[in-house]
């Protein structure tokens, strides 16, 4: 049953750049379907958190899990996204001058499953599974359009919705709402809480209205490890959280 149970497990990782230490015994568990947003002054990890669950950083030590089995240190970057865990970086990078159902086929065909199917031929499932996608991003009105003519808003869902034809179990988002308008920003609000349940996402993020809208939960990162957990009233209310923001 993969519907409960822990999906993420971070166990004391520690990460030094040149004797600086980026991360310093950093532990975090993440249940499956949690939607967790992480929070932090700049320079307190959580780029690096990222890139040591994606497999881009190699941690100094500790350990890192995904489900119960899989040991995401042992696998190369490729593994990982195969195993079912999706990036979003902070800016799009859709395919401008392919459509937008282009894009997602082509998301498709960097999974080797749709590899092995014939051709450039989509199976009546993938077909359908774009189908679903262009209704869940809300471009279904949008599907011959260029990526490149879309608003900024669009182009982020499209690419988020690249990372959902490969129905990834978990989705890392960095800043996603960074540059959207008012109306875009909760739109993405309310896309994240349809994927929540069904996908599990962490995403870093500085506006904490949007966090106030989206998190179940918000893990506060400092100086690499982690300050505070709950949430995002109770992490506001916390002394030293306070005096992190402060600058103090
Ligand atoms: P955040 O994303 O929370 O702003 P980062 O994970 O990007 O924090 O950075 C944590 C610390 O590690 C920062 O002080 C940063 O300068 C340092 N750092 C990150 N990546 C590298 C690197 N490749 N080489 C040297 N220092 C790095």
């Amino acid at each position: 049953d993969t519907s409960h149970g822990v999906v993420l497990y971070l166990d004391d990782i520690s990460v030094s750049f040149d004797g600086f230490r980026a991360l310093n015994k950093l532990s975090l568990t993440i249940d499956t379907g949690e939607l967790r947003c992480i929070i932090g002054p700049n320079g307190a990890g959580k780029t690096t958190m990222m890139d040591v669950i994606t497999g881009k950083t190699r941690p100094d030590a500790g350990g890192a899990f995904f489900g119960q089995t899989i040991d995401l240190l042992a696998l190369r970057e490729a593994e990982i996204v195969e195993a079912g865990i999706g990036r979003k970086f902070q800016k799009p990078t859709v395919f401008e001058q392919l459509s937008v159902q282009d894009n997602l086929e082509l998301a498709l065909k960097t999974d080797k499953r749709a590899r092995k199917t014939l051709g450039f031929r989509l199976s009546a499932a993938q077909r359908q599974r774009v189908e679903e996608v262009l209704v869940q991003i809300r471009l279904e009105d949008q599907a011959a359009r260029r990526a490149g003519d879309l608003s900024h808003g669009q182009k982020q869902w499209l690419e988020i919705g690249m990372l959902l034809m490969l129905d990834p179990k978990l989705l890392l988002l960095d800043e996603p709402v960074a540059g959207m308008t008012d109306f875009e920003t909760d739109r993405t609000a309310e896309l994240f809480a349809s994927l929540a349940g069904k996908h599990t996402l962490v995403v870093v993020e500085h506006d904490m209205e949007f966090v106030r809208k989206i998190a179940h939960k918000v893990t506060v990162l400092h100086e690499g490890s982690v300050l505070a957990e709950g949430s995002l009233e109770q992490v506001q209310a916390d002394e030293r959280v306070v005096e992190v923001y402060l600058g103090r």
